[in-house]
């Protein structure tokens, strides 16, 4: 009876429960079954607080009538070229094969760098997600997005640049928007700006001045978008994301940490050295690493199999035999002076090395703000908006849901809320209801046997 009674309002709360999970359509659409074209943009280095420092009279637009979500977890290391890709494929760094901006493959013996990038053997152990877009019948565009111009998986894109620096931020745009309006096959657009990234190395984000120009000109950028999309008539019609792959932190000559002080240059070769070196013993292993060990007390060390589990920056053939992770704000040089006052790549749980994301566009909530989210979680949302089966990914869509204007992801928590509410009440109410029984019946027999021992005593006294 009592289990009966529990299945009912599981039944009635799990009822309820249904009614509060997604409605509509899974695509975020408008009216109608087409997917809108979803535009991916990144400007390079933003720093998640330069949003509360600096003023951006243009993005603030552009998210209070969408979304922002004030931090993302990024992804170790914090570099262009890994975060860029975990982006567009949901996966750990060690995931996807993009470690660093400079990498060495020993069993090949090739080399990795931002200037000899085209080598498709260091994107192929990924999908980015332009390559699923065009597996699943659409086509994708971009505008120099890292990869984007790579024959990655045997698949080029026919609407791509060549990276070229100099190309304006107006010709890269101007180029999607005709890309999107011209072919309505194009769902998926990417593009990609160096600032305020280059600014932040060349000045150092400290240097308020510089960086308030800067980032004046990326706000007016913004601005420059939503015109655009307004005047081609894409505004409001298709979802953008705007977001970045790293901040920034000031870097001085007064924390840089010299290897060759520490250890004769013919015993090692570094493969990238700052702020996290990738370094190949050429000697003996064991003395490279003591000798790096004692080198600073702040720059960590680290045989490739004790890479800390958090960073998942192990399981990759190309990550060498001892990684250095420098401490925030500092440098590691093999000698010589500060290469740069600016500098990004540090541990991903600082908040200076997280960017922001904002979002808008008909599958977006309005006015709506998170704290923050992981970086791979973006890939399972996009895949969501486009409605093409994600690859496996490390990302997770239970949170970046809340994001879209069909998930009614509060409703959900309180629905759960609700069914182990009543769940309490009623265990709650049956121990007491047992408890009560249990005093009825234990109490009413001492009390008879006490009447019987009464007139047992009182039978000789009557006699
Ligand atoms: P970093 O700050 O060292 O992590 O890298 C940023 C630099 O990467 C930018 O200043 C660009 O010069 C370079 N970069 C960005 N995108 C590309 C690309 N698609 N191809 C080659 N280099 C790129
Ligand atoms: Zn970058
Ligand atoms: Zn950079």
């Amino acid at each position: 009876m009592q289990v009966n009674s529990y299945l009912y309002v599981l039944m009635i709360v799990c009822s309820g429960l249904t009614l509060c999970v997604p409605t509509g359509n899974q695509t975020g659409l408008g009216s109608g079954n087409e997917v809108p074209p979803l535009l991916l943009v990144s400007f390079d280095g933003f720093r998640a607080d330069y949003l509360n420092n600096y003023s951006f009279p243009n993005l603030e637009k552009f998210f209070s009538d969408g979304v922002l979500v004030h931090e993302l977890t990024n992804v170790f290391t914090t570099k262009t070229f890994p975060n860029h890709y975990s982006l567009v494929t949901g996966l750990y760094a060690e995931s996807h094969g993009m470690l660093a901006n400079v990498m060495y493959d020993s069993v090949s013996n090739k080399t990795f760098s931002i200037k000899n990038d085209s080598d498709p053997f260091w994107w192929d152990e990924a999908t980015p997600i332009w390559v699923s877009v065009e597996e699943s019948g659409y086509k994708a565009a971009a505008a120099m997005w890292p990869g984007t111009d790579v024959s990655i998986q045997n698949h080029t894109l026919k609407h791509k640049f060549k990276y070229n620096p100099k190309m304006t931020f107006q010709n890269r745009l101007g180029n999607l928007t005709q890309w999107m309006t011209e072919d309505r096959s194009v769902k998926f657009s990417t593009l990609y700006w160096e600032e305020p990234d280059r600014s932040g190395h060349m000045y150092g984000p400290d240097n308020t001045t510089e960086m308030s120009r800067v980032l004046k000109e990326v706000d007016g950028h913004i601005g420059f978008l939503m015109e655009q999309l307004n005047r081609t008539g894409l505004w409001g019609k298709i979802n953008v994301i705007i977001t970045s792959d790293h901040g920034m932190t000031q870097c001085s000559q007064e924390r840089v940490i010299k290897l060759d002080d520490c250890i004769h240059p013919s015993s090692y070769r570094v493969v990238d050295l700052t702020p996290v070196g990738a370094v190949i013993p050429l000697g003996d292993n064991s003395t490279v690493y003591k000798n790096l060990s004692r080198c600073h007390p702040h720059m960590k060390v680290y045989l490739k199999d004790e890479v800390p589990d958090r960073l998942h920056y192990k399981n990759n053939a190309r990550i060498q035999p001892i990684i250095l992770v420098a401490d925030e704000g500092w440098t590691i040089v093999k000698n010589g002076r500060l290469p740069r006052l600016g500098d990004h790549g540090y541990d991903n749980t600082f908040p200076s090395m997280h960017p922001f994301l904002a979002a808008h566009g008909p599958a977006f909530r309005k006015g709506y703000k998170m704290s923050s989210l992981n970086s791979v979680d973006l890939y399972p949302l996009m895949c969501h908006l486009l409605g093409i089966p994600p690859k496996p990914n490390n990302g997770s869509f239970t949170y970046v849901r809340c994001a879209l204007v069909n998930e009614q992801c509060g409703q959900l928590a309180l629905a759960v809320g609700i069914v182990i509410g009543v769940l309490i009440i009623l265990t709650t109410f049956t121990c007491l209801f047992k408890l009560m029984k249990n005093r009825d019946v234990s109490s009413s027999r001492p009390f008879a046997r006490l009447e019987l021992e009464e007139d047992d005593d009182d039978v000789p006294l009557l006699e």
